[in-house]
């Protein structure tokens, strides 16, 4: 087996409990919810011990992961101790929107040491914007909640911000939201992009290079006024490891797009994260087929493969292209193997970090 692959399971399929009107999964039918099966769950945690004799993360996502009940992630612990190796650390990660969080669920992420990513987009007027119920209702007030459930715990919670056009105006209220009021030390930053235009609703509300570059800018300067080491911002730490020329972290400038799979809750196998599950183009296998070894295999010897990971001409001959490797392939204009939309966000904010770090 070649390098290590991470899956995202989707153990719930698409099913959420609210109906935020940017999600990717908007429009998809949403009647009925689809938990994985035991079996098929066991088959998953045994085989992808059983592949690296490293350490491994899971990253468990929706949908709306919780949907799937506290028995199902019992279940995951359990059998995650029958069929580890001795010596390998299994980590867990949750991706949730922390509505269903109670005291329950937060004394057993606690035990079992799971890292909680929670999705907010600032204060109530930004949240509430687009991550609402189906009946319309905005879900701040049940995602903070949730939030404060895990901090009553000990449990350090990650913020991912989605940004449309609308809430990037309001950087500094969502900054000193995030890190004064809700009292959180990591945010993640995505950018709302619908790069194949399938959400009609939506289609202004796509964040544009000049949109992005106003927002990571006032991101920039408020954390360093702020000068607290504690507080992470991921692009940020992404951005200053090129201008230092550093590998950074995430997949999305480090060119480890497929380093990742994900396994949907019906066993089909999809290239790269949930942002493509379902699309055929990215389709590599099914574990009720086939052993998950083969799928993997499979897809190392793939045309998808390749195509994700060639490089347009412009960042052959780039100087950021070892720090950007043409960004999320999602968001790369004319498909996979496209050029990367937020190109000039890249190169404006490398200078930009390149010019303050030699100025302090
Ligand atoms: S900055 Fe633009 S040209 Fe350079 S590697 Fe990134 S996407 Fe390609
Ligand atoms: S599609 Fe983008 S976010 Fe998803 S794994 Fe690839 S680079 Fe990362």
């Amino acid at each position: 087996m070649s390098d290590k692959m991470t899956p995202i399971i989707k153990i719930v399929g698409d099913y959420c409990n609210l109906r935020c009107k940017y999600c990717f999964y908007h429009g998809k039918d949403q009647s009925a919810v689809n938990i994985m099966s035991y079996s098929l769950l066991e088959k998953f945690i045994k085989e992808y011990t059983n592949l690296y004799e490293n350490n491994l993360t899971f990253n468990w996502h929706g949908g709306e992961p919780l949907l799937a009940g506290l028995p199902f992630f019992k279940e995951i612990v359990n059998l995650q101790n029958i069929y580890k190796r001795n010596d390998q650390i299994i980590r867990n990660t949750v991706q949730t929107n922390a509505t269903l969080i109670n005291n329950e669920w937060a004394e057993f992420f606690k035990e079992y040491n799971f890292r909680i990513g929670v999705s907010i987009d600032g204060p109530e007027k930004s949240h509430n914007q687009f991550r609402r119920y189906n009946n319309q209702k905005g879900s701040f007030k049940e995602t903070v909640r949730g939030v404060k459930t895990l901090k009553k715990y000990g449990i350090k919670v990650g913020v991912i911000q989605t940004v449309t056009r609308e809430n990037i105006e309001y950087a500094q209220e969502n900054f000193n939201f995030f890190f004064s009021d809700l009292g959180i030390k990591n945010l993640g930053v995505n950018a709302y992009f619908d790069s194949i235009g399938s959400n009609k609703e939506m289609i202004n509300q796509s964040v544009s290079n000049e949109d992005f570059i106003f927002l990571l800018k006032n991101y920039i300067d408020l954390w360093l006024i702020r000068d607290d080491p504690t507080i992470r911002i991921r692009e940020i730490d992404n951005f200053i490891a090129g201008a230092i020329e550093k590998q950074a972290a995430s997949c999305n400038f480090n060119g480890s797009c497929t380093k990742f799979f994900c396994v949907n809750c019906d066993g089909k196998v999809y290239s790269s994260c949930d942002r493509f599950s379902e699309q055929q183009e990215m389709f590599i296998g099914d574990l009720k087929q086939q052993p998950l070894a083969e799928v993997l295999n499979h897809f190392n010897e793939s045309e998808c493969k390749l195509k994700i990971n060639s490089l347009p001409d412009d960042c052959i001959f780039c100087e950021w292209k070892q720090f950007c490797h043409n960004g999320c392939t999602y968001h790369r204009i004319g498909g996979i193997n496209g050029k990367y939309y937020y190109c000039e966000v890249r190169k404006e904010i490398f200078n930009y970090l390149r010019k303050k770090i030699r100025d302090i």
